[in-house]
């Protein structure tokens, strides 16, 4: 079985490295240097271009890592032909590319949401009465896709006008945002797979977006997750289904979207019970690292399963014990300019048992390089928390290349008290 995945990170090499383990030929478009059988020269958004490598390796199936390819139709542009793409339509993605389009669906269906308020951006001045209305306990939300740079959670007054003056400045033209209630309290993510009536759901699971421990600095696009999550025990569990995710699979259905792909739920657990933050609709990078080695069942299988309409006779296994990713990140990151090109040592003396995904480096020379912000993913495992978190980062240690930073905390939040 020949598979086209598209992408470039480390998310798009754990999923490689689990299609292949479920038995298929995996081409990775364009993949990075660390991803075997990468395809550099195809961007995982020129679409006629992947259709013709289709066609020359018998490919009849594309499953799709990052929301730009889904964004821009990949399911449109194959449609209807003999190659079936794993992931909603553009009218489906829409749900991770607007956020004002995603919090009218959440209300429109009764899910479990913060309280919004929606402006364009002539109306600016009603949003900064508002926003000094509740005392700069807001966050603020750009509508489009902004790569994790679009919402600024504020704590002040000064805080929430300094941001709206920010998006003022960022974006030119034309645009709409949100101004949102804070929530408080833990954030998980739920991570399933849908075929618009029923959902698989994967591990509970957590990521660390901050930069820096101890959840301060600035946000990265994730330097570390792990799963499943303790806290997210059956009750947790429970009020999610019922809050969140029952609403929006009903709300697919009533809306006939034909969504086949991951679905992704930012939720925060708040003293008032589950709320949802956000949909992706794709797997998160770095949750992707730990939720595909922690997969008993074959992915392949599953993806397979819900393409035909078999997802209600599927189920999905997890392996037990506690899995742990670490990103090893290039100094500087996340701010722009910050230097590549450093050797990178080490990743022949791993343990066995520690799996290293690339996310961005590449070969020169013959020697592999960092190419990005987030070069690399290891994940541990092991059947306590505390043991797996130990054993990554011992492993760590032996990976080396200039100004290489990673979190020291990754895996250790402390338990929350008393959730809801
Ligand atoms: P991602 O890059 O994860 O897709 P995003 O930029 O699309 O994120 P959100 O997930 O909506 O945006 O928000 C990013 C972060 O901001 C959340 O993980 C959460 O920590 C915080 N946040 C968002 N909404 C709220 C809220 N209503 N109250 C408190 N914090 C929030």
């Amino acid at each position: 079985k020949s598979i086209v995945l598209l992408g470039g990170g480390a998310r798009e090499h754990a999923m490689a490295w689990k299609l292949t383990r479920d038995g298929a030929t995996v081409h990775v478009l364009p993949g990075n240097g660390g991803i075997p059988n990468s395809h550099p020269d195809i961007s995982a958004t020129d679409f006629p271009a992947i259709q013709s490598f289709c066609r020359q390796h018998g490919v009849q199936l594309i499953v799709v890592g990052p929301e730009a390819p889904l964004a821009a139709g990949v399911v449109d542009y194959f449609a209807g032909s003999d190659i079936r793409v794993f992931g909603p339509g553009r009218a489906g993605a829409i749900l991770e590319s607007s956020k004002v389009w995603s919090k009218d669906f959440m209300r429109r269906h009764g899910v479990a949401t913060a309280l919004s308020w929606q402006y364009r951006s002539d109306k600016l001045a009603d949003a900064r009465a508002k926003a000094t209305e509740l005392n700069g306990q807001v966050v603020v939300k750009y509508d489009g896709l902004a790569a994790g740079k679009g919402v600024y959670v504020c704590s002040s007054v000064a805080e929430a006008q300094a941001a709206l003056d920010d998006l003022q400045a960022e974006h030119t033209g034309w645009f709409s945002f949100l101004l949102e209630e804070k929530l408080t309290g833990p954030e998980i993510s739920i991570i399933g797979v849908t075929d618009g009536n029923r959902i698989r759901l994967l591990a509970p699971s957590q990521d660390h977006k901050q930069l820096l421990a101890g959840d301060q600095g600035p946000n990265t696009g994730g330097m570390g997750a792990y799963c499943p999550v303790p806290f997210a025990d059956d009750n947790v569990l429970a009020a999610i289904r019922t809050d969140i995710i029952d609403p929006t699979l009903r709300g697919l259905q009533n809306e006939q979207f034909d969504f086949r792909g991951f679905l992704y739920f930012g939720i925060m657990l708040t003293p008032q019970g589950p709320k949802l933050l956000e949909y992706n609709v794709r797997l998160g990078d770095p949750e992707a690292e730990v939720l595909l080695p922690a997969m008993e069942s074959s992915l392949l299988e599953l993806i397979e399963a819900t393409l035909d309409g078999r997802l209600s006779q599927t189920v999905v296994r997890q392996r037990p014990g506690q899995y742990v990713g670490v990103v090893l990140a290039s100094g500087g990151y996340p701010a722009a300019g910050f230097p590549t090109g450093f050797p990178i040592t080490g990743l022949d003396q791993l343990h066995p048992s520690i799996l290293a995904f690339h996310g961005a480096t590449r070969e020169q020379n013959g020697q592999l390089v960092t190419s990005g912000g987030r070069v690399l993913v290891l994940v541990g495992h092991a059947p306590e928390l505390e043991d797996a978190v130990a054993h990554v980062y011992r492993e760590a240690e032996k990976v080396t290349f200039q100004d290489a930073y990673l979190r020291t905390d990754i895996g250790q939040r402390p338990e929350p008290m008393g959730i809801f």
